[in-house]
């Protein structure tokens, strides 16, 4: 199960991950929605639904990996005129999508896009009253550091909601699952996008990425509070949220 990736040394591992997102960028949302039978929207929703941006007091949110939007607009859509959402990435292509269909759904003026690396965050101590990160750490290659970052720019009272794939405890889903993420993801990226390395990336950082329990260790590590967890479809995905108290 073993595709090259998981011998690429940490500082190689961001210029993989760029590599992989500069590719993908233009077949980024119909391919997720192939991959995932269209679930990955129903996950967004229900991940976008624990944010609660209240509808008459200022509201800082801040979506870190964010890509073209998906969690973004959901956040907009959610909020009031008083919720302001910076949307950070590292990958100038991927923002140039988001950036686009921003324009395209008139969000542009609740909407900041920011090239910078989750782990190195250019923001001050205490700005947001909210930190999402979707489908995300798991490419980031030291995982803590980004957590450490997180905690560092949310204010007192702030929340941090991480959605990402976990680990399957469903005894014959997992088997199921975990031969069409080996076999079928990497034939859809061929097919779709001429891109097969690309999608066993993916399917390899998934598999590497901790089980719930490890990660919600981490997430309290990082000084978080209150770190639980909610898995959905089977354990496909995971919601994990702290608090800065
Ligand atoms: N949040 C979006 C979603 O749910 O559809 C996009 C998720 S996409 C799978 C992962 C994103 O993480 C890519 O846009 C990639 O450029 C970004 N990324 C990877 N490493 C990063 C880093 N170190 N800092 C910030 N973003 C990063």
């Amino acid at each position: 199960t073993h595709f090259g990736f998981s011998r690429v040394p940490l500082g190689d591992k961001q210029a993989k991950v760029d590599e992989v997102f500069h590719k993908v960028a233009s077949r980024y949302d119909l391919m997720n929605d192939l991959m995932s039978g269209g679930l990955h929207r129903v996950w967004k929703d229900i991940f976008v639904a624990r944010v609660k941006p209240p509808r008459h007091v200022k509201f800082r949110h801040l979506d870190v990996a964010g890509g073209t939007g998906d969690i973004a607009f959901r956040v907009a859509k959610a909020g009031s005129r008083k919720t302001e959402i910076t949307v950070l990435d590292i990958n100038d292509d991927m923002l140039e999508v988001g950036r686009q269909r921003a324009a395209r759904r008139g969000f542009e003026a609740k909407l900041d896009f920011v090239e910078a690396n989750a782990e190195d965050l250019p923001f001050e101590d205490n700005s947001f009253d909210a930190y999402t990160i979707a489908f995300g750490i798991r490419n980031v290659p030291r995982i803590d550091k980004a957590l450490e970052e997180a905690q560092r720019v949310l204010k007192r009272g702030g929340h941090f909601l991480c959605l990402e794939f976990s680990n399957v405890n469903i005894p014959g889903l997992d088997r199921l699952y975990e031969a069409y993420s080996f076999h079928a993801i990497p034939l859809l990226g061929r097919l779709v996008t001429g891109d097969e390395e690309s999608y066993r990336y993916l399917v390899e950082s998934i598999a590497k990425f901790p089980d719930a329990e490890s990660f919600a260790a981490r997430i309290t590590d990082a000084g978080f509070d209150r770190a639980s967890f909610t898995r959905l479809s089977g354990g496909i995905v995971a919601i994990h949220s702290g608090w800065k108290l």
